[in-house]
């Protein structure tokens, strides 16, 4: 077959270097600059490719095309591509046909690279043979290239999973879904959860489906359409203070990194899918403690002054900051702002009053964060730094609270990403950490 291949990132480069190696015409295009690794490797095997533009007689000519996540349908490429009958499909649906492992897919609004991780750290604490990806680390594409893992454990975002057709976990995870990217799905939340449940459409009776049963879209959803697999609920009332519970095996998540009672839900998403899979708990165990997380998320920076600094700078949303304020045990100094995507703040208000006891703006306009908050919290500082954000949080912060990044917005009115931002932020901290350290 002639396959085209639409941008040169991880996915694109994946796509290519597995269609190349089952026999395929491949050709890559890419609308922007392609990365210097990327761009080594698809010539090293041969892969011709074009970047800056698209040669659009080329991908009108292909026999079927492989879209990276980051495109969206909208683009005119890909209008046209769907109007002259040539078939779209993401790369996850590419790389399942060539995939023969035993597959875990995870998807949600947030906690999927926690909970992918988790999984995985599970697996491999049991000494089970487990490869990592989708939209975490490598590609899908890449690990069904590789052929050596007897599991997958493949983080998928609703843009992977809006191109697929057959793709079709043996486990799928529904963490949760919440307002975000809409912007994708016409603003129209009924689409988005349609994207979601894509994980789930083409189980069968021998897999499993892990779900959030707290979660009204989802439940709605399975109230409207028949889920196929065996369904597993998990819910909060499986929690008890600082314990889980799943099935007979009960865990305490107090020594663990994971806090908080998403990241209690997450670990139980988690516990679930190794018990499906046969770990001892004695492994589960060892893996929840031994578990590290990446950074930006609920991340302790470190301790100035009695003071402890968290860098959340991963919470994007409302509804990840909403768990992260629920979290926190101190009265805290909230760091906040960034790139709004259309925020509505109303479901985290009632837990600003209760334990913010001032808000430290972080981003070019701040605008809507005074107006929506001016009423809840006694003290708004406006900053436009990440480093003037720390100082003025620390100079509001006394002994024994907690300064709090967790943003709920897009990073890139200030910064290059969410990383950078937190980053940023960390190095800050540890600035004013030196400093305090140096007058002592
Ligand atoms: P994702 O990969 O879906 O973006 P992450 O694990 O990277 O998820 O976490 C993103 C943000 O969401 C972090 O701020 C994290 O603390 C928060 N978070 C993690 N798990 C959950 C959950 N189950 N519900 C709500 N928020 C969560």
């Amino acid at each position: 077959m002639k396959i085209a291949i639409l941008g040169a990132g991880e996915s694109g480069t994946g796509a290519a270097l597995l269609a190349k190696a089952r026999g395929h015409e491949v050709f890559v295009s890419d609308s922007g600059a392609v990365q210097e690794h990327y761009r080594q490797e698809l010539a090293a095997n041969g892969i011709p490719f074009e970047e800056g533009s698209h040669t659009w007689e080329r991908m009108l000519s292909a026999d079927e095309v492989v879209k990276s996540p980051g495109i969206p349908d909208k683009a005119p490429l890909v209008k046209a591509l769907r109007e002259n009958g040539v078939p779209v499909i993401s790369e996850i649906e590419f790389a399942s046909r060539y995939a023969a492992a035993f597959t875990i897919g995870i998807t949600g609004s947030n906690g999927k690279t926690t909970t992918t991780r988790l999984v995985w750290h599970l697996l491999q604490t049991a000494g089970l043979n487990a490869g990592l990806g989708g939209n975490v680390g490598y590609s899908f594409a890449r690990l069904a290239l590789e052929g050596k893992w007897d599991y997958y454990v493949l983080e998928l975002s609703s843009f992977q999973l809006d191109g697929v057709a057959q793709f079709r976990p043996d486990i799928a995870l529904l963490l949760n879904i919440t307002p975000d990217h809409l912007d994708r799905y016409d603003y129209r939340m009924e689409n988005y959860v349609a994207s979601k449940f894509r994980i789930a459409i083409n189980q069968r009776p021998e897999d499993i489906f892990i779900f959030n049963t707290d979660d009204p879209n989802i439940t709605a959803y399975m109230q409207q359409n028949r889920i196929a697999a065996r369904c597993i609920p998990i819910g909060e009332s499986a929690i008890e203070g600082t314990r889980i519970k799943a099935g007979a095996m009960t865990f305490d998540m107090s020594a663990t990194p994971l806090q908080g009672r998403h990241n209690y839900m997450n670990a139980l998403f988690a516990v679930q899918t190794a018990q499906a899979l046969g770990v001892s708990e004695a492994a589960i165990r060892e893996g929840l403690n031994s578990f590290v997380n990446v950074p930006h998320r609920m991340e302790l920076v470190g301790e100035v002054a009695g003071v402890r600094y968290i860098n959340d700078s991963k919470a994007t949303n409302v509804d990840a900051v909403f768990y992260a304020l629920d979290a926190m045990t101190t009265p805290v100094v909230w760091v906040v702002g960034g790139q709004d995507k259309g925020n509505d703040y109303e479901p985290v208000q009632q837990l600003v009053r209760d334990k913010v006891k001032a808000i430290v703006c972080l981003g070019a306009d701040n605008r809507k964060i005074v107006e929506v908050f001016r009423n809840d919290v006694p003290r708004i500082e406006e900053t436009q730094s990440a480093e003037a954000a720390v100082r003025v949080a620390a100079s509001l912060a006394e002994p024994g609270d907690t300064v709090l990044l967790s943003p709920a917005c897009a990073s890139f009115d200030l910064f290059r990403n969410y990383e950078d931002r937190g980053d940023q932020f960390r190095e800050a901290v540890l600035k004013i950490k030196q400093e305090t350290e140096a007058t002592k």
